[in-house]
């Protein structure tokens, strides 16, 4: 049930055609994991924060430094040097009080990444490297929990949501491990990318819209474009293809 006070502060989503109390309540207890408060973990769980979502757990190992504060814009002047995680943490919490927003400072492994996730029924991925995406790729099909990436780099961008055992995951559409070091990203791109992750977690949570599946998206900021691939899934993937195999038994 949702307080007046719920009611009140939700009240122009709960008018969206779909969405309702019913929706806002689905909201409410959902559990959505945030890997990454840089860029894009600054704007999802802001937006997800604001939507209502009942608990979000941000996970990063990193500190708040000065060249980090034109695009990751939870953490501000007076947050240098503290933990990412707290410092986004303190402010999702001062946005919305009535969601639960937990903090873990420790970085995403092989080894910890299943614990990370445990009991949360989305993953969002707000990394900024290929083999951490690959992780939770792997995870998100091995446990069946849908995962929404995102990727940014200068003025472009992309995203895509994968559902396991139905859609394209990231490795059939991505092969190899690209080593990536420092990238240019201006805050804006992080902005249109984390809005259009949210966007797709809110609808998912709801059970409305068609999702950003099979399709990866491209978003051209310099020309302001967005231009959409379809992404095949692969008979081969080696992180869906034995999950698809074993659902197709049942
Ligand atoms: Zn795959």
């Amino acid at each position: 049930m949702l307080t007046r006070d719920e009611l009140e502060r939700y009240d122009r989503q709960i008018m969206i055609m779909g969405v309702g109390e019913e929706g806002q309540e689905k909201l409410k207890k959902a559990k959505v994991f945030i890997a990454g408060a840089g860029g894009l973990g600054s704007v999802t769980p802001t937006y997800l924060a604001a939507a209502g979502v009942g608990v979000i757990r941000v996970v990063d190992h990193d500190r708040v430094e000065l060249s980090n504060l034109n695009r990751q814009v939870l953490h501000w002047d007076e947050d240098i040097g503290k933990k990412k995680v707290d410092s986004a943490v303190e402010k999702l919490k001062r946005l919305n009080l009535r969601v639960k927003v937990e903090a873990i400072e420790e970085m995403i492994t092989e080894v910890n990444i299943s614990q990370l996730v445990d009991g949360f029924d989305l993953i969002v991925d707000a990394m900024d490297n290929l083999p951490a995406r690959y992780l939770l790729n792997k995870v998100a099909i091995e446990r069946n929990i849908p995962f929404f990436h995102g990727a940014v780099h200068g003025f472009e961008g992309r995203a895509m949501t994968i559902i396991p055992g139905e859609t394209a995951c990231l490795r059939c559409i991505y092969r190899g491990a690209i080593i990536e070091g420092k990238f240019p990203v201006i805050g804006v791109t992080p902005g249109v990318i984390g809005c259009i992750q949210a966007t797709e977690v809110i609808k998912y949570i709801v059970g409305i819209g068609e999702l950003l599946t099979n399709r990866l998206l491209i978003y051209d900021g310099l020309n302001m474009k967005f231009t959409e691939f379809k992404a095949k899934k692969d008979p081969y993937c080696e992180h869906c293809a034995q999950v698809s195999k074993g659902q197709d038994k049942k």
